[in-house]
């Protein structure tokens, strides 16, 4: 363990726009520095290093932290990895002291497996290269496949004798521990050799550490398994390993798109043809800890699928936990009969990155065609189809996007676009609820637990963000269980109160004179009984009586107002303009205007407004719909009827304030 002094000296010294400059690029941004995130698809830079606090923190997917972390989700590593890394960077010595026995027997066991996994690599490539039957057999076979031997020395492919215990008699004669070489998989519970007359395949983990092998048989018409696999082990868990994730992650990121395929030797001659983006889920379905590697580099996946697989269909069923990951699926179909290898092979790189461009269809679309092209006219089958599609589409967290992809199928089924958003809806409804309920388990444990640290480094407040104080727009999507729910009025409220005594007096437009508090306050007027926060609630009416009394609003009148709660409310509201309200760093937010609160007055007032009305009239909508639950069929229709009626026209005005603001409402 490295001593709580080091470690402090190594987050102390190193310097978190230095470290972070060697993987992306700053700029210079006030106080800050901004860039575009590592950790999520941005096109506008959210990420942002703060020097002064030694920490980062990006807006739109909230990673934050500092050096260490930094390098922990870049790189893959662990925390003490990180740390040395950095000790190493800076020229700190690190001293390992105060280990646990059971610690060290852990870290050391680990290593240990890691040191045995890269003894058995050397042992397998040198098998190939060295032995005559490596050389005509799997060499051969490597060669047939038109594997250059750089690429078979950067991939550690190797070979395993005929003969029994052959690598493990070598091993144990190296002094490795057998125990060890049996929990690794290398040998059997009799101390022979796992592995035998196999080309090899070596398995990376993100750092490069060898984790596991695969080995492919030689042997025709032989009983035994195509494939045999490392078992699962400490150091390998394989619904979190791609197939080639090492050699590929710094492409994945460049092209800001990641390939999948089935097999090793198609991530290797792809990689050798130069589509270095390119893992392999290695015959499994996709797991949800692989999507999340994969996230970590691009939201982008495209999957190659052979000519003639069969199971296409419930291939693509799997395919929805992606959406659920708001990723961006597409799929590619190669010609009959062909797998991505022996595809490339055939046509040249040109021509296969020319077709996998050209056939690339997106996975939604792809599979409704599928879908129609399987039912015909059957209105069962049709039925059957409708819910498979939309079931898909619920699953994606995004409703811009879901609403896209409505407009799309309804086209393609020739069906009613309404009748589909009702459906997807319904879906949609229902993972809210079960997310929903997921969360609130997830805090009564935590409530239950120890207090989670914080890892929210509150900054910066000088970030640039206009109409800042203002919280998100309220629209919900399954992924998001939002705790501002019950408050969120009250940021809006604040949003108000803070605008009408900082800027009240400024001209909201010039041509016709009218302040922002003429422009807030007409707007609002009936409604400023409905203030949740009461305190707001009065700075907003007294500002409304200084304007009936033709009275100037100014913070100087609120700071040294009688009302003891009232001046410190108002010494509150001026001095924090950039507060946001919780959780809005989990949004993706976009805002319009990059200037600061101060210069923006009529910005900011006029979307305060927007957005206060917006929830005000989703409450009473909400409100409405409770009533309509609790009414029973045998009440009276015409109260039904009427209820309804108010809906439609609020539904109508929520879609319209929100088209005003540029937001999306479910
Ligand atoms: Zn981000």
């Amino acid at each position: 363990m490295i001593p709580q002094k080091t470690v402090q000296e190594i987050i102390e010294t190193a310097k978190i726009d230095d470290v972070i400059q060697d993987y992306i690029s700053l700029k210079r941004r006030g106080v800050n520095m901004i860039g575009l995130c590592p950790f999520h698809n941005e096109k506008t830079p959210s990420f942002t290093v703060s020097p002064t606090k030694n920490i980062f923190k990006c807006f739109g997917c909230g990673m934050a932290g500092d050096s260490a972390k930094f390098l922990m989700e870049h790189e893959s590593v662990s925390y003490p990895e990180a740390l040395r890394f950095l000790a190493k960077k800076y020229g700190i010595e690190v001293q390992e002291t105060q280990v646990t026995p059971e610690m060290r027997a852990e870290q050391q066991l680990e290593d240990s497996l890691y040191i045995i996994n890269e003894y058995a690599k050397q042992y397998f490539v040198n098998t190939l290269f060295n032995t005559d039957i490596g050389k005509s057999v799997g060499l051969n076979y490597f060669k047939e496949r038109g594997y250059r031997e750089e690429t078979i020395k950067k991939f550690g492919l190797g070979f395993t004798l005929e003969t029994p215990d052959a690598f493990t008699q070598k091993a144990i004669k190296a002094g490795y521990n057998i125990e060890l070489l049996k929990k690794l998989g290398l040998a059997s519970q009799y101390g022979k050799d796992f592995f035998r007359n196999r080309v090899m395949f070596t398995i990376h983990n993100l750092s490069g550490k060898i984790i596991a092998f695969a080995g492919r048989i030689m042997v025709k018409n032989v009983k035994a398994p195509k494939y045999i696999n490392s078992p699962e082990t400490d150091i390998y868990h394989k619904s979190k390993i791609l197939y080639g994730a090492y050699f590929a992650k710094k492409s994945i990121r460049q092209n800001d798109e990641c390939i999948l395929v089935e097999g090793y030797t198609d991530v290797i001659s792809l990689h050798q043809a130069g589509i270095e983006n390119v893992v392999a889920s290695s015959g499994t379905s996709l797991t949800e800890g692989q999507i999340g590697l994969i996230k970590r580099f691009t939201p982008n996946i495209k999957i190659l699928y052979d000519g003639d697989a069969a199971g296409i269909k419930a291939a693509l069923r799997g395919l929805d936990m992606v959406l659920e990951q708001d990723m961006n699926v597409k799929v590619v179909l190669l010609p009959e009969g062909e797998d991505p290898d022996s595809y490339l092979q055939k046509v040249g790189t040109n021509s296969f990155n020319e077709y996998i461009n050209k056939e690339s269809k997106d996975f939604i679309l792809f599979k409704t065609d599928l879908l129609i092209s399987e039912v015909g006219n059957d209105p069962v089958k049709r039925a059957g189809l409708v819910k498979d599609i939309v079931m898909s589409i619920a699953k994606i967290p995004d409703p811009l996007k879901r609403s896209v992809y409505l407009k799309e199928c309804s086209r393609l089924m020739e069906m009613d676009e309404q009748v589909l958003t009702t459906e997807t809806n319904k879906f949609v409804s229902l993972l809210i609820r079960k997310k929903k309920q997921e969360w609130e388990r997830k805090q009564r444990q935590e409530r239950r637990g120890q207090p989670k640290p914080s890892d929210d480094p509150g900054f910066p407040s000088e970030y640039p963000i206009t109409g800042g104080g203002i919280s998100a727009p309220d629209y919900e999507t399954p992924s998001e269980p939002s705790k501002v729910k019950k408050t969120s009025d009250e940021f809006k409220e604040k949003d108000i109160a803070r605008i009408l005594i900082s800027g009240g007096s400024e001209l909201f437009d010039k041509d016709e004179g009218i302040s922002i508090a003429e422009f807030l306050l007409s707007n609002i007027e009936e409604i400023l009984d409905d203030f949740d926060n009461e305190i707001y609630g009065k700075i907003v009416k007294e500002c409304l009586s200084l304007l009936v009394n033709k009275q100037q609003i100014s913070s100087q009148y609120f700071i040294s107002h009688p009302n003891n709660e009232i001046s410190q409310t108002a010494i509150d509201l001026l001095h924090t303009p950039f507060e946001f309200s919780p959780g809005w760093e989990r949004r993706e937010i976009f805002l319009n205007t990059q200037k600061a609160p101060e210069l923006n007055f009529t910005e900011d007032s006029r979307s305060a407004l927007l957005r206060f009305k917006l929830n005000k009239v989703k409450k009473v909508w909400k409100k409405n719909q409770e009533r309509l639950k609790d009414l029973k069929s045998d009440d009276d229709f015409t109260k039904i009827t009427k209820i309804l009626k108010v809906q439609k026209k609020l539904s109508t005005m929520i879609e319209e304030l929100a088209k005003e603001l540029g937001t999306v409402v479910l």
